[in-house]
């Protein structure tokens, strides 16, 4: 069921028994394009007029707000990129000139302060009114948990942190708006204690990255829990790309069915929050929200289904500016057909992030690519370690994989010769060294899985 005559507003309900759903998620795409363009050219004209760090960089590029027309435009504008909001913020600390109005005046408002995640390089400093903060953030946040299927009297246990990343803020403050309950699982619980909670509360939904919802599988043992017996309904998923068969392992262990939600964001859109909905077809935009476009390496954009960086416009940002078109630095491609659920907006899917990707000897290679392999091989276990040598006159890859726990010492040889054909065969006949190592020697990460490693670490071949 869903409300189509909804009528637009900034200010969304808060009662806990609206339905979080908005008029643009079902409108033509001629009527969401037509929004967007609305909203983009108040956007620039926004930034154009009241952040120096933007009238600079117009300037510098000779161009005006009023070359704004249409979504297809923005190409033109000026890049956001976060080497230069860190340079700025540098040089004019705190915000690097990327506030559109006095630092004091949001303060006198009472303010919200986050910082990006920090995983490359120093982070970036945010700051926004209480009230933007609601207006923007938290509205989308029940937009997506309401997609995601939760509704009031559920319980979310949400492993983000509460600290300056945003992101777990948004949810729990979401969730209380929505009358969803949160167990707050965030850092610094070990792993075994998260496992122990879940069992104890028995929550409907758990949110946490890819490669974590696994994690707390494997530790799952050690405290007797069954995680198909926590009674999980749904798993909420992001910060990491989501390959078909890590999705299909979190499905299974934890028995939620189909009901493996990949959502996505950033800290510098506010978090951009996006999500799949119950057909898991691709990630939905809140396109009244966001402009959220597929570019190619020349600056143009990308035909649907065409990878791309995607390139990200927060249509309703209005006190910090770090989310105008804004280079994500993620890899992905986009369509425009409407979904089985009815939504008519734009859906993306991530592959992964630009630097996430290696070129050896011309092959573009994805940590994802080879996860999905490795994952799909049940003599194998989950972990893998990628080590790119440039120490050789030729490029050169060599993948680390675990054995199953319980595979005997005779099958390591066929199964690492079968990881070698298939990874081949994956990356059009590229050789790849393959070596097997002793189960729980590649253990060690936590949240985000670093996945590359250079030159040659130190490890002993199982076999
Ligand atoms: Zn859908």
């Amino acid at each position: 069921m869903r409300e189509t005559d909804q009528s637009a507003t900034d200010e969304p309900e808060t009662d806990g028994t609206a339905r979080w759903e908005w008029w643009p998620d079902y409108a033509p795409r001629e009527r969401i394009r037509s929004l967007q363009a609305s909203k983009l050219t108040r956007q620039a004209s926004r930034v154009y007029a009241n952040a120096p760090f933007w009238r600079r960089k117009f300037e510098q590029e000779g161009v005006t707000p009023e070359m704004i027309a249409s979504v297809d435009d923005a190409p033109d504008l000026p890049y956001g990129l976060k080497d230069e909001y860190r340079a700025a913020q540098r040089e004019h600390p705190p915000y690097g000139g990327l506030l559109c109005r006095p630092r004091e005046e949001i303060h006198a408002e009472g303010g919200f302060v986050w910082e990006s995640s920090g995983t490359t390089g120093t982070p970036l400093r945010f700051l926004c009114s209480q009230r933007e903060y609601y207006r923007t953030d938290v509205n989308a946040t029940c937009r997506i948990l309401w997609m995601a299927g939760l509704r009031p009297g559920d319980t979310v246990a949400m492993c983000w942190p509460l600290t300056l990343w945003a992101v777990g803020h948004g949810i729990i403050d979401a969730a209380r708006t929505m009358n969803v309950t949160v167990l707050p699982l965030g850092p610094s619980y070990s792993s075994e204690f998260r496992v122990k909670k879940l069992d104890q509360y028995r929550p409907a939904a758990l949110m946490t990255t890819p490669s974590y919802a696994l994690r707390l599988v494997e530790k799952s043992d050690a405290e007797d829990v069954d995680p198909a017996a926590v009674g999980l309904d749904r798993v909420i998923v992001s910060g990491e790309p989501l390959p078909e068969s890590t999705r299909e392992e979190i499905a299974a262990a934890w028995d939620v069915g189909d009901a493996v939600y990949n959502y996505y964001g950033f800290s510098e859109a506010f978090n951009c929050r996006s999500i799949e909905c119950e057909h898991h077809d691709g990630i939905h935009v809140l396109e009244d929200l966001y402009l959220c476009q597929v570019e190619r390496e020349d600056g143009t954009l990308a035909d649907e289904g065409e990878l791309g960086e995607l390139v990200v416009t927060a249509l309703e940002q209005r006190d910090i500016s770090t989310g105008f078109h804004f280079r994500t630095g993620d890899v992905g491609r986009y369509t425009d057909e409407a979904c089985a659920c009815g939504r008519t907006t734009r859906r993306i899917e991530i592959v992964s992030r630009k630097d996430d990707m290696r070129t050896i000897r011309g092959v573009n290679v994805f940590p994802q690519a080879i996860e999905s392999v490795v994952l799909d091989m049940t003599r194998l276990g989950n972990e893998f370690r990628l080590i790119h040598h440039t120490d050789r006159s030729l490029d050169g890859l060599t993948v680390l994989a675990e054995p199953a726990p319980d595979l005997d010492r005779t099958a390591y040889e066929p199964v690492r010769d079968e990881l070698s054909r298939r990874l081949e065969a994956a990356f059009g006949g590229m050789s790849v060294d393959v070596d097997l190592v002793a189960p729980g020697q590649l253990d060690g990460f936590d949240f985000k899985a670093a996945r590359w490693h250079e030159e040659d670490p130190d490890y002993d071949s199982a076999i």
